[in-house]
């Protein structure tokens, strides 16, 4: 059970290095993309639509993020794959897939 908690942090870990690389990679878009507006309006247009979609990818990393450190911190604490909504384990496939989900299955179809 130990080594496979470790695996899972080593996981968690990789894809948060992964997450930040993409969030800087975004931030450093923004910026270059949110200088002087063209003269041209459509070209305006583009421009803030552009803009928008960047922020909309940092917006979903940054929420994944703070799931992947809820996550570590679980594990630090050895709460870590208990549904935060009904207190039952939420289940090693899931966790193999989502391992920084905090609700099992049947929470999270319910929540939808
Ligand atoms: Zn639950």
């Amino acid at each position: 059970m130990a080594t496979e908690l470790e695996a899972i942090r080593q996981k968690l870990l990789a894809h948060k290095q992964e997450l930040l690389a993409r969030a800087a990679k975004v931030r450093a878009d923004i910026t270059r993309s949110s200088g002087p507006l063209d003269k041209d309006f459509a070209e305006q247009v583009v421009q803030m639509e552009n803009d928008a979609v960047l922020a909309g990818i940092g917006e979903a990393t940054a929420a994944e993020l703070a799931q992947i450190n809820r996550a570590l911190l679980q594990l630090d604490q050895g709460t870590y794959g208990i549904c935060s909504q009904c207190g039952q384990p939420i289940g090693d496939r899931r966790l193999e897939v989502l391992p920084y989900s905090d609700r099992c299955i049947a929470c999270a179809g319910a929540a939808r």
